[in-house]
C-alpha cells in the first residue's frame, strides 16, 4: 500500500513512520523542516526558552536554599537563543534519522493533491515531482491569526514565528492575547527585564481554563510586576519609528517598543487543492468522521487542519488513527481526556471539565481541592504556591482536573488516565502513592471530594458519596 502524507509536524510525522512501521510504502512531502510548528516555531523552542528563564529564576531563589553565589547574574539573551536553535536542529536531526531507519521517504517542496491519488510537488529549484499513493493523509497544520487591524510587519508587530527569531532583547512588549502563547513569552520575556502588558479580551488569563487556577497565575505574574489588562480588546493601532501604540476600547493607549500577536492560530489549507477535489470544509477547517476519514475516500485530514483541540499530542494521536484505519484497521479517536498544559511558573495543567463547563452542561459535580503548601515534597524543593481541583460527578466518576503549581504537566497524567478509563475517585484515592511526592497531593485532593482529607482541615462543603 503506498502511503503519502503532506505536511511533516507531530500529526504529519507520526502518521508516515506508524504507516512504514506497519509496511506501507511511505512518502512525505514536507515544504520546510520536518517537526513541523511544534518543533520548529512552537511547543519545543518556547520550551527550551522557558527552561532557560526558569534556571535564572532557579539562581535568583539560590540564597533561600542556603547557597550563595558571589558576583553578578545576567542573562545571555543570545545565548538562550542559541540553546533553543541546538535543541531545535537536533530534534530535527532526529526525526530524518527515524524516517532513514524505518523507510519513510522525504520529499522536500510544497504538495498540492491533483486528483485523489496525486499529489503534484513543486520544489525550490523549480522543479516538479508527482507523487502517486493509493492513501494521502493531510497535515498541513496551523499558522498564526493577525487580524486586520494589527498592522504586521515581523519587525515591530509580530506573531509568535518571530518572537522565536528576535536578535535583541526588547525594553517593552505588549501581547495582544492572554492565552496559552501569550503567558508563556510573556513570563519568558519578563523574567529577562522587558516591560510586559498582557491585554486579554477575556476577564481572565488562559480563558478556557478554571478561574481559581487563572487567578493563581495572575497573581504569581503580578508579583514579576507583568501587567495584565483583562476584559479589554484593542480598537486599533499604529507603528511608529521607536515602537507601536496602541487604543484600548476603554479610551487609554498603551505604547510598547514590540507588539506581540497571540490571538489564535487557523488552518494552513493555501493552494492544497482540496477545492477542486470536492474535500468537505467547515469555518476553514476540514471536515472528518471519528476515523479521520475526509468526505473523498482515501483522504484523511488530521492536526491543526480539523476541528480538535489545537495541539501537538492530539495531532500524534489522530495521525496514528488515521494511518491505522487507512491500513484496514477500525479505530477512533476518543477526546474525553485531552490534556492541556501551560508551561509558565507556576505550571498549569488541565484534563477533562473545569468548573464553568460542568454548570453550562448541567452537570452535577463535587469538588476535592488540595494546597500544594500542605506537602513536605513541595516545602522541601520551596514551591508550595498552587493547588490541586478534582471534579467528580454524582457516580464519584472523575470528570476533571486543573492543577497549577510545581511540575503541574507532568502531575496531570495520572488525572488524565482517570478521566480517560472512566476511574472514581474511591478507586484513584485508594492507589497508594509514594511519599514524599508532589504526587500525594492528588490522592489528599481526590480523598477531599469525599471530605477525608487527612492532610487539611476540611471544609463546609457539601459531602460526596464514597
Ligand atoms: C508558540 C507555540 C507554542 C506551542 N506549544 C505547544 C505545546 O507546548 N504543546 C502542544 O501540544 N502544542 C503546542 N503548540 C501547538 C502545536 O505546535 C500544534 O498544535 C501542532 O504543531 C500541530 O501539528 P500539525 O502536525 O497538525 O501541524 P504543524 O506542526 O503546523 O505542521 C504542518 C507542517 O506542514 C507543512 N506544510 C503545510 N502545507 C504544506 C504543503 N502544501 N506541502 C508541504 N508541506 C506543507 C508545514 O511546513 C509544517 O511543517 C504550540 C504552538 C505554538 C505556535
Amino acid at each position: 500500500m503506498r502511503v503519502a502524507v503532506i505536511g511533516g509536524g507531530p500529526g504529519g510525522y507520526v502518521a508516515a513512520i506508524k504507516a512504514a512501521m506497519m509496511g506501507a510504502n511511505v512518502t512525505l512531502i514536507e515544504k520546510r523542516r520536518v517537526g513541523g510548528t511544534c518543533l520548529n516555531v512552537g511547543c519545543i523552542p518556547t520550551k527550551a526558552l522557558l527552561a532557560s528563564s526558569g534556571m535564572l529564576m532557579g539562581i535568583k531563589e539560590a540564597k533561600d536554599f542556603g547557597i550563595k553565589i558571589d558576583g553578578e547574574i545576567t542573562a545571555d539573551f543570545a545565548g538562550m537563543m542559541g540553546r533553543k536553535d541546538k535543541i531545535v536542529n537536533q530534534l530535527v536531526k532526529g526525526i530524518e534519522f527515524l524516517f532513514d531507519k524505518k523507510g519513510v521517504k522525504l520529499v522536500n517542496g510544497f504538495g498540492k493533491l491533483i486528483d485523489k491519488n496525486k499529489i503534484e510537488v513543486s520544489k525550490e529549484d523549480g522543479t516538479k515531482e508527482i507523487i502517486e499513493a493509493d492513501k494521502v493523509i493531510l497535515a498541513t497544520g496551523s499558522v498564526p491569526i493577525v487580524p486586520p487591524i494589527f498592522p504586521y510587519d515581523g519587525k515591530k508587530v509580530i506573531t509568535s514565528d518571530e518572537a522565536l527569531y528576535l536578535d535583541k532583547l526588547p525594553k517593552s512588549m505588549l501581547i495582544v492575547g492572554g492565552g496559552v502563547i501569550g503567558c508563556e513569552f510573556g513570563q519568558f520575556f519578563r523574567t529577562l527585564g522587558t516591560e510586559i502588558t498582557i491585554v486579554e479580551m477575556a476577564d481572565q488569563v488562559l480563558p478556557f481554563e478554571d478561574a481559581d487556577v487563572a487567578k493563581q497565575l495572575q497573581r504569581a505574574f503580578k508579583k514579576d510586576k507583568m501587567k495584565m489588562i483583562t476584559g479589554n480588546g484593542i480598537q486599533s493601532c499604529e507603528v511608529k519609528d521607536d515602537g507601536v501604540i496602541a487604543h484600548l476600547n476603554n479610551g487609554k493607549s498603551l505604547e510598547a517598543e514590540i507588539m506581540l500577536v497571540s490571538v489564535g492560530r487557523k488552518p494552513y489549507l493555501e493552494n492544497l487543492g482540496i477545492e477542486e477535489l470536492g474535500i468537505q470544509t467547515e469555518r476553514g477547517k476540514i471536515v472528518v468522521n471519528e476515523k479521520m476519514e475526509t468526505n473523498v475516500e482515501g483522504i484523511y485530514a488530521i492536526g491543526d487542519i480539523v476541528d480538535t483541540p489545537f495541539l501537538a499530542h492530539v495531532a500524534s494521536k489522530e495521525g496514528m488513527v488515521a494511518v491505522e484505519n487507512a491500513l484496514g484497521k477500525d479505530r477512533k479517536v476518543s477526546y474525553k481526556a485531552v490534556p492541556r498544559c501551560v508551561y509558565t511558573e507556576p505550571e498549569v495543567a488541565a484534563v477533562g471539565l473545569t468548573e464553568k463547563q460542568a454548570k453550562a452542561m448541567d452537570i452535577k459535580y463535587h469538588v476535592g481541592q488540595f494546597d500544594f503548601r500542605g506537602l513536605g515534597k513541595a516545602q522541601a524543593i520551596g514551591h508550595f504556591q498552587g493547588f490541586i481541583k478534582v471534579l467528580a460527578d454524582v457516580d464519584d466518576k472523575i470528570i476533571g482536573a486543573s492543577i497549577v503549581g510545581p511540575h503541574a504537566t507532568d502531575l496531570l497524567t495520572e488525572l488524565t488516565l482517570a478521566v480517560h478509563l472512566g476511574l472514581t475517585v474511591q478507586e484513584v484515592g485508594d492507589v497508594i502513592h509514594p511519599h514524599p511526592t508532589l504526587s500525594e497531593g492528588l490522592m489528599e485532593a481526590l480523598h477531599d471530594v469525599h471530605n477525608e482529607c487527612v492532610h487539611s482541615v476540611g471544609s463546609e462543603k457539601e459531602c460526596a458519596k464514597a
